[in-house]
């Protein structure tokens, strides 16, 4: 008889899972409360790049002097950009729902509970009566949501989270964005694009604390060459609202006034009222469930993936843990079997420039008295990057300098999110400098720089 898995959440994770166990004979149940896709599809990936990709095109317009074209009052139209991002959503989550029911899922519409060691109950969204499932294998995929702290009282109108800029009834006149991480700084990005004031509220020294300085140093300079305000070492503790805009206070007694507030600080993993109780699963303090390498939580048929699952917080990687579960429910899993590697996952921040890295950073390196070779390409000498009238940025590759090996690197620059999958692959590959070097890359092309980076 086939192994039956139960997935609760259709985000990456749940899809991915479903699609492959599926694929090896294993009969599935994929419940979702919302949209198939998940919040990636409906509040996170999908929409955010949307916006960005119009923010970008006006951006683009404005500079289309470096590309010899005069273009006057170029300007976003909401209603349009609103049609924009819900179209994509659907028809991205129309086609994979039409591929999961071809692969032959079994797509329940509702929300999903534990209710029993190997029982979960899944309650219909339509009202009719609730059914039990039984199932060997239970996957719990059910995301996050956006972090809000006890001092905002986030109103959707004055003061924002994500999910409520896509897009906002009027573009900001003046916003306030608390959080330089990734998704703060894309945000800052879109609506400065978009044509909003933006200060951006930065906790530490630097936006995006966690990424290479000179990475992150090539972003601040960016922001502050097109108007963007950043107020340092400043930690947000509370903010006023008033008929015309918001005062955001500071714990070191600044007040920064806009007209809007967006948060931008984190999610919390949806692992609550689920009724992980019932099957004896154990969560960490902050609310997510710990896996061991086969994404597998305390209870070994209870799986967990994706944003819950408190590793990186990536679709690509809820993807790729998703259907690493699929094979381990199926018993796929040999000794040759290679785990994932979160150390080694792509990453990449929709900015301008775009940011993207892999693999061991320099200053990670640096930390772990790790001996590195560091090469550094910028497109300014990129025939292409001439002819695209955007020279910004550079390509730095880091290797072993005994072996050869490439070990990481970071881009920045047009297109860094496509051009650091070719670093990627050679860094999953344990592929060599002289590998790059000599492959044979188009002209002109980006991606020479990494060939060159190489050499
Ligand atoms: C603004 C923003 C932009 C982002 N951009 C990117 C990006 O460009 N690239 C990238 O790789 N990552 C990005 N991320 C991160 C990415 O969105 C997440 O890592 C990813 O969505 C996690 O996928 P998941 O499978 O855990 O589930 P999610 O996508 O969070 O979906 C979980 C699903 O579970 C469902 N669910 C929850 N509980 C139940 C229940 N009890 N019963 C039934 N269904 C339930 C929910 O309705 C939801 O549809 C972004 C995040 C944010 C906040």
């Amino acid at each position: 008889m086939a192994v039956r898995l139960v997935i609760i959440g259709g985000g990456p994770a749940g899809v991915e899972a479903a699609a492959t166990a599926s694929r090896l004979g294993a009969a599935v149940t994929l419940v979702e409360r919302d949209v198939i896709g998940g919040a990636a599809n409906l509040w996170d990936c999908i929409p955010s790049k949307a916006m960005i990709a119009t923010g970008g095109a006006l951006a683009l317009m404005r500079r289309s002097e470096n590309l010899g074209i005069r273009l006057d009052g170029a300007a976003p139209d909401l209603e349009a950009l609103r049609g924009r991002v819900r179209g994509i959503t659907e028809r991205l989550s129309a086609s994979t729902t039409r591929q999961l029911e071809s692969q032959g899922v079994r797509l329940a519409r509702g929300s999903a509970r534990i209710v029993g060691a190997h029982t979960v109950e899944i309650t219909a969204a339509d009202g009719s009566p609730s059914e039990e499932v039984e199932a060997e294998a239970i996957l719990v995929a059910t995301g996050s949501y956006p972090r809000v702290p006890d001092w905002a009282d986030v109103d959707g109108e004055r003061v924002l989270v994500t999910r409520q800029a896509y897009p906002p009834a009027t573009i900001p006149e003046h916003l306030v964005v608390v959080g330089s991480g990734v998704t703060g700084v894309e945000f800052v990005h879109m609506f400065r694009s978009l044509g909003s004031e933006v200060t951006l509220i930065v906790s530490r020294q630097q936006v995006l604390p966690m990424k290479d300085p000179e990475v992150a140093a090539a972003l601040e300079t960016n922001f502050l060459e097109r108007g963007v305000t950043l107020v340092k070492g400043a930690r947000a503790t509370g903010v006023i609202v008033k008929e015309d805009g918001v005062g955001v206070t500071c714990a070191d007694g600044r007040t920064i006034s806009g007209s809007h507030m967006l948060l931008a600080i984190g999610s919390v993993p949806a692992s609550a009222g689920i009724g992980l109780e019932a099957a004896g699963v154990t969560v960490s303090e902050n609310g997510y469930i710990p896996i061991n390498q086969h994404c597998q939580s305390n209870v070994p048929h209870v799986y967990a993936a994706g944003d819950v699952s408190g590793r990186l917080q990536l679709a690509s990687v809820a993807a790729m843990q998703g259907r690493k579960i699929a094979e381990h429910v199926v018993g796929l899993h040999t000794r040759d079997h290679r785990h994932l590697d979160y150390d080694k996952a792509a990453s990449a921040i929709f900015t301008e420039p775009e940011i993207a890295d892999v693999g061991l950073a320099e200053a990670e390196a640096f930390a772990l008295g790790q001996k590195i070779r560091v090469t550094k390409v910028p497109f300014a000498v990129n025939a292409k990057a001439m002819i695209d009238g955007d020279p910004r940025g550079f390509v730095k590759l880091l290797s072993d300098p005994a072996t050869g090996v490439v070990l990481g690197g970071s881009i920045v620059g047009a297109h860094a999110a496509e051009l650091i999958s070719v670093v990627a692959i050679a860094v999953i590959a344990h592929l060599g400098v002289d590998d790059v070097a000599e492959s044979l890359f188009v002209h002109p092309a980006l991606s020479e720089a990494i060939a060159e980076a190489a050499e």
